[in-house]
């Protein structure tokens, strides 16, 4: 497909695309040309299981056979079956499980417009805390809590009643009274390039939000479902009211959930939300597939990302982040990036100085030695 006809096809929101991709296979991806690349963004962090990987294409084809959307009128089994799969992954993280609620929808922005709504509702007109760094998406609910200007500013007046705070505990405390509905926060900001929270931080903001009467919704949308090692980032260093998923949890079929622990669980309730595709059986088939595999690979995402970590500290590079989430640090991110991908890596560079690793949770040492061996020469 001749790559003139993006412009006179598409809408210029992307820029020009880096490649057209024929097809891909396990951790490579390949062009029309057939050349290959190692794929270490995955699709930004979505392709947990690689491409075309047999347990997703199996449960699709399974799935497509039998029905492939019902609407909300109905119930299926997969679905049902992906619900439950989310309340033992919480249990599996030391939640209560079974006392959760997962509304399905199709992307981590949807997932945050549903998590807003349900801040509303807990908390009529509250404030809700946002962090400055923070990103949860593109639409106008989403946006209204992503700090970044730039994609914030030319889309205001946006929803109101949103606090954006610096991630300290000094600005928490400042910011916290019996207005605040929510705070919204990442474990890792990924698009702010791969930048996790403090701790104490988090801690402190479970603590205000208890105290005041405030939720505190995570967005798990880029750190869930196994890409740190865990099913959940935050988990072991606070509980969340609501926590938001997308990303990963298809494994490249577009799928987004909004789970509600204990009472938070009961705060949509019929006419309140809706949506058409969300939870539809093919999307859940495809998720029940990625989350029964992914439950294997916790001990191969810690260890292969401890191993990817520790080669690159050795030749010199700063590294942050957790699991198979990883954000490099170099001198000239964009212009590494376009250099690595002539050498047949894809990466990504959230920001100037960051180079963004979130290569399928499959990815072996083999797979990844010819990065390494490529960073050196950058190093
Ligand atoms: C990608 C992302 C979103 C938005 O997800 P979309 O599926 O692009 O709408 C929200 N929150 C976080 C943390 C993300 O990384």
């Amino acid at each position: 497909m001749n790559r003139d006809l993006y412009p006179q096809r598409m809408m210029n929101a992307f820029g020009d695309p880096q490649l057209v991709i024929d097809r891909g296979e396990g951790v490579y991806v390949f062009d029309e040309e057939g050349k290959r690349y190692l794929d270490l963004l995955a699709g930004i962090a979505v392709n947990a299981l690689g491409y075309a990987h047999p347990a997703i294409t199996r449960a699709l084809t399974e799935q497509a056979g039998k029905a492939t959307h019902v609407s909300n009128f109905f119930a299926t089994a997969p679905q049902l079956e992906l619900a439950g799969a989310i309340q033992r992954m919480l249990s599996d993280d030391g939640y209560v499980g079974a006392s959760a609620r997962v509304f399905f929808c199709n992307s981590g922005a949807e997932a945050n417009e549903a998590a807003i709504k349900m801040a509303r509702l807990h908390k009529p007109r509250g404030t809700i805390i946002a962090l400055k760094g923070g990103f949860h998406g593109r639409t106008l609910g989403a946006l209204s809590i992503t700090h970044k200007p730039a994609i914030r500013e030319p889309f205001e007046p946006l929803g109101g009643n949103v606090l954006f705070i610096d991630p300290t505990i000094e600005a928490l405390e400042a910011a916290f009274d019996d207005d605040v509905a929510a705070i919204f926060v990442e474990t890792i900001q990924g698009e702010a390039g791969v930048v996790p929270l403090e701790g104490d931080f988090l801690r402190r903001a479970r603590a205000l939000a208890e105290r005041f009467g405030a939720l505190l919704v995570v967005d798990e949308v880029q750190t869930g479902v196994g890409r740190t090692g865990r099913w959940f980032a935050h988990s072991g260093i606070v509980k969340a009211d609501v926590i938001t998923m997308a990303k990963g949890l298809g494994g490249g079929v577009p799928i987004g959930a909004v789970v509600g622990i204990e009472k938070t669980g009961r705060l949509l309730t019929p006419g309140s939300h809706g949506t058409t595709f969300g939870g539809n059986p093919l999307a859940c088939a495809a998720a029940n597939a990625v989350v029964g595999e992914v439950a294997g690979l916790f001990e191969h995402v810690r260890a292969t990302g401890e191993w990817l970590r520790g080669h690159l500290e050795a030749r010199g590079f700063e590294v942050r982040g957790a699991g198979l989430l990883l954000g490099v640090v170099v001198e000239n991110a964009p212009a590494l990036q376009t250099e690595l991908l002539e050498k047949g890596f894809i990466v990504n560079a959230p920001n100037a100085t960051t180079i963004r690793l979130a290569p399928p949770l499959i990815i072996t040492q083999d797979e990844l030695a010819p990065f390494i061996e490529e960073m050196e020469t950058h190093s």
